[in-house]
């Protein structure tokens, strides 16, 4: 039977990130993708215009529906919103046998909020313990951990305070990185995943295309897709890591600001 993967996230109807990105990334990889929407956002290559929020109960009624009927091999989250959302998914989460990667989204590449900041206990208490692996960007790091990181070493002790909070793997983005040759990263686009015990560096080039709407959604559908066909961690991020620097590499101009990943390359 095909791999069925669940996305629990808010819509973008620019199509770039959010549920948009999930779907086209479960669709390249070929698994089954279903989604829990959790906010609407009114979105385009220029930044987030608006976002509203579905009620807890319309969000727990999309997940138990199908969750019992049809089944999930894997669950990715991105967007939650709010804290009552955050809270609502970590309990639903954590009944859950299927692994889960969860994406825990702050702010957009414009800097729009997508997370309220009265959530971030809740996701490092509540969420984070439910998550097989949690995808923080250099930001998302900082802003739930406090850590600062400028090299790998920042990244190997953010990885630490992450799993702290209770995930069985963390992967620490450094794609954030600043690029100067002699720092973290260079001309590469480093990212650490650790689980504690183990420790395993994905490097690629750093691609010189500034649209990239997407990338952290659909690097975080990968990985779900790839935990769903049964692949162990390191080899379903490594596989998502190729498949997003594809991706990215792809990425092409659309409205009049950053455009999208794509996944028909
Ligand atoms: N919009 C939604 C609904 C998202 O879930 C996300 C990221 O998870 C974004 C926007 C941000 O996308 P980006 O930072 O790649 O522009």
């Amino acid at each position: 039977m095909i791999p069925r993967v669940l996305t629990v996230a808010g819509s973008d109807s620019g199509g770039g990130a959010g549920i948009q990105a999930d779907l086209k990334t479960m669709l390249a990889l070929g698994v089954h993708g279903m989604s829990v929407i959790t906010a609407v956002t009114a979105q385009n290559s220029l930044g987030v215009q608006g976002a509203w929020e579905l009620p807890v109960e319309a969000v727990r009624a999309q997940y138990r529906a199908v969750v019992d009927d049809i089944g999930v091999q894997a669950v990715k989250t991105g967007m939650l919103s709010s804290a009552a959302l955050v809270e609502a998914v970590a309990e639903l989460l954590a009944a859950t046998e299927a692994p889960v990667v969860v994406d825990p989204v702050g702010v957009s590449k414009h800097g729009d909020p997508l997370l309220a900041a009265e959530a971030l206990d809740s996701v490092r208490t509540r969420l984070l313990p439910a998550a097989t692996v949690a995808t923080p960007n250099l930001d998302e790091v900082t802003q739930l951990t406090g850590v600062l990181v400028e090299d790998e070493d920042g990244m190997r002790r953010a990885a630490g305070a992450i799993l702290e909070f209770g995930p069985r793997w963390a992967l620490i983005k450094g794609g954030h990185l600043p690029g100067d040759p002699g720092r973290a990263g260079g001309n590469q686009a480093v990212d650490l995943l650790t689980d504690g015990t183990e420790e395993h560096w994905l490097r690629a080039p750093r691609l010189d295309n500034r649209h990239t709407h997407g990338t952290g959604c659909t690097l975080a559908s990968a990985i779900a897709s790839g935990l769903a066909r049964g692949l162990a961690v390191p080899e379903a991020v490594r596989a998502a890591k190729e498949y997003v620097t594809g991706a990215i590499a792809a990425g092409f101009a659309l409205g009049a600001g950053i455009g999208p990943v794509d996944h028909g390359w």
